[in-house]
């Protein structure tokens, strides 16, 4: 009988103290914006903790910290997620993922445990999307994801995704050698806080994830006709932020009847943005999101017909540009089946939800079976200096992505899950 594997919780908790201060605005929250300085020492730390814990880590041509256990001639288990935030960000998005997929390679180590699969600890470059970037470079590169075009984006500093790759120990050239094989990994288990209240609200330490959200961004341009304030009669009106304002509410009221799990306008500018003007014109940023591609599918033929019918009535026109649209990502069954039982197993509360945010295992989802554990963020806060997990939670829920993957491990020996559709 091999010794139970149990997650050192103050290593744990020390690491990420000692992230936290790897840090561009020190008392401001974390900076540590993805290739910045701070983040490949932040990088350079992780990787030394890896050969401690008896992991080989390399950085790949992504700019990717990619530690396995050596020796490893079947097949993996893959996890981590990101170390870069963004600015004034909290210490724990990202970060706890890295260093609790990293404690679960600490305490096998330790442990002198051997799984049948071996352990790949990620950290993944740019998730958040460093200077205007379009993020998640590092996980599409493990997907083979990352074209030429994204590889020549120029950021807010005139700077090219290439170049920034490059400056942090990367080869863009070979990008696509960053590539895992998905005929090798079994699954790939993200760890992160919720960023969102519902595990805090509910007092329930452990979140399964059932599905990561799909968005649909829609930008518009209402034009109206700019008049003045005090002689342009309200009838002979056609006032585009009065319309803006229609659209608005009716786009917030959309979840209410279910058609979608969150609706926001969160962009507006009116133009000419003058008390005494009837305003002319507006832009004006929605977005939809929503774990079913089918909701959203609705959602947009309802925007849809909703632009139609307020153009009309108002006499203003509406230019509509269908934005990015991020689909959906269902979880495999068998991993969230897997954190359900370990997280029974030491008899912790566990609930499922969905994921709100995006995260690195979506993109992954394309190539692997994925799975998420979610662990309550106080308040709800994140992307905040306030960003806050109980240090409690925190170790639970590194024992529970331990658990889950020796639960994984003995259950599938050297059999695979098979992709998630
Ligand atoms: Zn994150």
């Amino acid at each position: 009988m091999t010794p139970p594997v149990v997650v050192d919780g103050e290593r744990l908790l020390w690491r990420l103290d000692e992230l936290a201060r790897l840090t561009a605005t020190p008392g401001e929250g974390v900076t540590r914006e993805a290739w910045s300085r701070v983040d490949v020492e932040a990088r350079d730390r992780v990787a030394g903790w890896m050969r401690d814990a008896g992991l080989h880590p390399i950085v790949d041509p992504a700019a990717n910290l990619i530690g396995r256990s050596p020796g490893v001639v079947g097949r993996w288990f893959a996890s981590g997620s990101h170390l870069d935030t963004v600015v004034h960000g909290g210490h724990l998005d990202g970060a706890y993922g890295v260093v609790a997929a990293l404690e679960a390679a600490s305490a096998l180590h330790d442990a002198g445990h051997t799984m049948d699969h071996g352990l790949l600890v990620a950290a993944f470059a740019n998730e958040e999307g460093a200077r205007g970037t379009a993020g998640m470079t590092g996980s599409y590169a493990c997907v083979g994801g990352v074209s030429d075009a994204a590889l020549d984006e120029v950021d807010d500093e005139g700077v090219t995704v290439r170049d920034r790759i490059a400056g942090a120990g990367g080869d863009p050239g070979r990008i696509a050698e960053a590539r895992w094989d998905p005929a090798d990994i079994d699954a790939f288990v993200e760890l992160h806080i919720e960023q969102g209240p519902v595990l805090a609200d509910a007092e329930v330490g452990i979140g399964v994830v059932t599905g990561i959200t799909g968005r649909q961004a829609l930008d518009l341009r209402i034009a109206g006709a700019a008049n003045h304030a005090g002689t342009t009669p309200m009838r002979l009106r056609r006032d585009a932020l009065a319309a803006a304002a229609e659209i608005v509410l009716a786009v917030e009221a959309m979840p209410a009847d279910g058609a979608v799990r969150v609706a926001t306008c969160g962009f507006v500018d009116a133009v000419p943005n003058v008390r005494n003007v009837v305003p002319g014109l507006v832009h004006l940023g929605v977005e939809v999101r929503d774990e079913s591609a089918a909701a959203l599918d609705a959602a947009v033929a309802r925007l849809d017909a909703l632009l139609t019918e307020v153009a009309a009535r108002r006499g203003v026109g509406i230019d509509r540009t269908w934005g990015q649209r991020v689909p959906p990502r269902d979880v495999a069954p068998a991993v969230a089946d897997g954190v359900r039982r370990a997280a029974a197993v030491r008899g912790l509360a566990h609930l499922d939800l969905p994921s709100g945010a995006g995260h690195d295992a979506q993109v992954l989802a394309d190539a692997l079976p994925m799975g998420m554990i979610f662990v309550p963020s106080t308040s709800g806060v994140s992307h905040a200096p306030g960003e806050h997990t109980e240090p409690a939670d925190l170790v639970s829920g590194a024992q529970v992505l331990v658990d889950t993957l020796l639960d994984l491990d003995a259950r599938l020996g050297r059999a695979g899950l098979g992709v998630a559709s």
